[in-house]
């Protein structure tokens, strides 16, 4: 019997990093699960790697875009039936500048990649999970969805309205059996990490590496997480275990932030 035998998930972006490693604990602990990306190519190959036949589907998408959201809420619902689990995971930022110097196109862009992706995926699939009385969403944000940083406003502005509406959306739906919380990771090296951070770090007047000790040094491990320690809350908080946690913001940082 696994945790999550007979549930339905849906994860943004997920034929990579932290929304692969969830896709394949959902799998093993039951679950079908509908993965996304913007290419059909990269989902066809990571639906191959995984090799869990039936239990997993690709929709291609592109979160920044409000069509593409919904049209994966309801083609999970085609797919497997209904939607128990939406892991709104993809998100990111580019084009990092301190306030003074932002272009609107780089604060509007990283609103869409993370925040307006988070509320057109939640707001569908509670169409779904508010009359079935019953559901789980998992909202990624971020160890700078509870701190500021100088240089990466736009990252940390859209992490922190994460929580935001993580928090109010609890709220509403907790008497519907339907939780709603936030996982918080400190930084993990993953491909994203690997193409955003270098120009995050240069812009916060640092190298690459330099950023990846400052995290780990910050951190009471000393050490950076890896994509499964995400993966397994994420499962704890889509099981029936996760039941009594909601409008929480779950740090999975190694101690980093201060609550
Ligand atoms: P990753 O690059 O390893 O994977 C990102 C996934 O999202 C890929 O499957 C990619 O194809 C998909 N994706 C990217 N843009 C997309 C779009 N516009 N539409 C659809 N799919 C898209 O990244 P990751 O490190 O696993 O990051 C996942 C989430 O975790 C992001 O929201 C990120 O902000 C957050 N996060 C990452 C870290 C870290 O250090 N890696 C720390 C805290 C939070």
């Amino acid at each position: 019997m696994g945790a999550l035998d007979g549930r339905v998930a849906c994860i943004t972006g997920g034929t990579r990093g932290i929304g692969r490693a969830t896709a394949e604990a959902f799998v093993r602990e039951g679950a079908k699960v509908v993965i996304n990306g913007r290419s059909e190519e990269k989902g066809a190959a990571a639906l191959q790697e995984m090799g869990a036949g039936d239990s997993v589907h690709f929709i291609a998408g592109d979160v920044k875009k409000r069509e593409d959201c919904e049209a994966l809420i309801q083609g999970t619902v085609d797919k497997y039936g209904k939607i128990d689990i939406l892991f709104a995971n993809a998100g990111g930022a580019s084009n990092h500048a301190p306030v003074a110097e932002l272009t609107d196109e780089a604060m509007q862009d990283s609103l869409l990649w993370n925040f307006w992706h988070t509320f057109w995926c939640m707001r569908a699939a509670l169409g779904h999970m508010i009359p079935q009385e019953s559901g789980r969403i998992i909202n990624m944000s971020s160890v700078e969805g509870k701190v500021g940083k100088p240089a990466i406003s736009i990252y940390v502005a859209a992490k922190h309205a994460i929580n935001g509406l993580t928090k109010s959306a609890a709220q509403e739906v907790g008497t519907l059996g339907i939780t709603v919380n936030s996982v918080c990771p400190g930084a993990i090296e993953t491909d994203i990490m690997a193409a955003e951070g270098p120009q995050a770090a240069e812009a916060m007047g640092m190298t690459y590496e330099g950023l990846l000790d400052v995290f780990a040094q910050e951190s009471a491990i000393k050490r950076l997480n890896e994509v499964e320690d995400v993966a397994e809350v994420c499962v704890l908080l889509a099981s029936d275990a996760g039941a009594g946690i909601t409008g929480s913001m779950i740090s999975i940082d190694g101690g980093s932030s201060p609550y």
